[in-house]
């Protein structure tokens, strides 16, 4: 296991027992550090309690007895604890610095990181940069929010250049984490039973280059009003991106190219993502992968290829003339409406879900290119008054996402969209967005 250089610590509180924790006090442990773990949930029997305690930490689990923290110098926190926790709370009150083991891993990692964040499109543009750069034969690891455990991968690496797709929750319990590259994509208001405030959600998002120098980079959304006006205190060097207009220090988009500064990096006719929210996390992406290393062969072997993280507007396959999209992650309106103005073709929209009390007529300007509609679930009734009143003549219900599917081919004509975008959470019916998602492409791949 890799060992701290610069951390000077020896009292730690882990909290929360989950992947991250599990990991985080590990990694303090190898490196002689004295821990204490508390967990609500785990039980005496957990593979990792045993591992841990025979490792030395001390773990206590079922309670948050507030005493733990006597002679504490620092606790790592679960991104997903609140800080209304009272153990948390109490840190705070102390001032205990509170961290995240993003800042362990950055501790112990040598290479240049990457790190992404944004409201919205972090894994999308996560994934495209990690493959970007693989495809231009750089050595790289991807990790964070996307589902790896950072301070798992950090003692496997060598130089590899680190692309973390970073949350709030995340970038909130930093203290030095400083990447070389920093992406900001988007602020949008979103997690405020956690973060409180808005104010609290941007301040938490720019942690991510507060700690960055002059030798860093800053790739930050030029058309978000929010991030444009805090960029400016930023000591990195920073790098544009826009969908509408020319960034001479940048990555933009005309009607026909992809630019990376003056040099024409893709065709748009070449590329496979739909969606100009796909185009932003497509500049996003060229921008962090050129200034590490990427070619832009390898640039473009990846956008004439990719098809979409799964469940995310995912492109499924075209069986004669009919598009499949799935869009499982749609799990409220505002997705849906990104991915109706993705198509200029005709689409049968499939939808429903989870009735969580609100009505549908926001989606109602976004509905002009919906020819169709197959609704299932809780809300099927209540989308089907939206249909209504957008004056679409063909709504059909059905059992569940599978015989939607089928229901909405039996009904389509060549070049139509059969976009499964459901506005609505998936609780209802199938455990997680997931589960839907994959219940329809298994249903598209039969119909094929
Ligand atoms: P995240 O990891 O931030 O949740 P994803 O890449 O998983 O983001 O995309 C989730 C959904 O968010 C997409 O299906 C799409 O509806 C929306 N989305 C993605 N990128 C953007 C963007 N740049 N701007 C606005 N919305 C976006």
């Amino acid at each position: 296991m890799k060992k701290f250089t610069d951390f000077p610590y020896n009292n730690i509180l882990v909290l929360g027992l989950a992947k991250s924790g599990t990991a985080a006090a590990e990694t303090l442990l190898a490196n002689n550090k004295n821990v204490i773990v508390n967990d609500m949930k785990a039980s005496e029997t957990d593979e990792a309690v045993i591992r841990l305690k025979k490792m030395g930490a001390n773990v206590i689990i079922g309670s948050h007895p507030i005493s733990i923290l006597d002679g504490m110098e620092m606790l790592v926190k679960n991104p997903g604890i609140s800080y209304d926790n009272p153990i948390v709370a109490e840190a705070a009150k102390r001032g205990i610095p509170i961290i995240t083991e993003i800042e362990l891993a950055y501790h112990l990692t040598s290479g240049p990181i990457i790190g992404i964040t944004g409201s919205n499109g972090k894994t999308t543009t996560t994934t495209l940069v990690t493959e970007m750069l693989k495809e231009s034969q750089q050595p790289v690891q991807v990790a964070g929010n996307i589902g790896i455990v950072a301070t798992e991968v950090v003692h496997a690496l060598k130089d590899e250049t680190l692309v973390l797709e970073l949350s709030s929750f995340q970038l909130q319990g930093i203290v030095k984490f400083r990447p070389t590259t920093a992406v900001l994509l988007n602020i949008f208001e979103a997690h405020l039973d956690y973060h409180k405030t808005i104010e609290n959600y941007k301040q938490a998002k720019f942690n991510i280059f507060r700690n960055q120098t002059a030798n860093d980079y800053l790739v930050y959304n030029a058309e978000d009003t929010l991030i444009t006006k805090e960029v400016e205190q930023a000591n990195a060097t920073l790098v544009p991106f826009s969908a509408h207009a020319k960034m001479e220090t940048g990555a933009w988009a005309d009607e026909n190219y992809i630019y990376f500064k003056n040099e024409q990096v893709i065709a748009r006719q070449e590329i496979v993502l739909v969606g100009e929210h796909n185009l932003e996390n497509m500049l996003a992406a060229i921008a962090a992968a050129k200034l590490n290393g990427a070619t832009n062969e390898g640039i473009k072997k990846v956008l004439t290829t990719f098809s979409g993280v799964r469940h995310r507007l995912q492109f499924i396959g075209n069986k004669n003339g009919r598009l499949f999209y799935n869009d499982s992650k749609a799990t409220n309106m505002l997705a849906t409406e990104k991915a109706l103005n993705s198509f200029h073709q005709p689409i049968i929209l499939l939808a429903g879900g989870l009735d969580r009390g609100n009505e549908f007529t926001d989606l109602l300007p976004y509905m002009k290119n919906v020819k169709a509609m197959v609704l299932f679930g809780e809300t099927a009734e209540k989308l089907k008054l939206l249909g209504n009143e957008a004056g679409i003549e063909t709504i059909l219900s059905a059992e569940n996402v599978k015989e939607a599917a089928e229901k909405a081919y039996s009904i389509s004509e060549e070049n139509d969209v059969i976009l499964l975008s459901p506005a609505c959470a998936s609780w209802d019916q199938y455990r997680t967005f997931e589960e839907r998602g994959d219940m329809f492409v298994q249903a598209v791949h039969k119909l094929m």
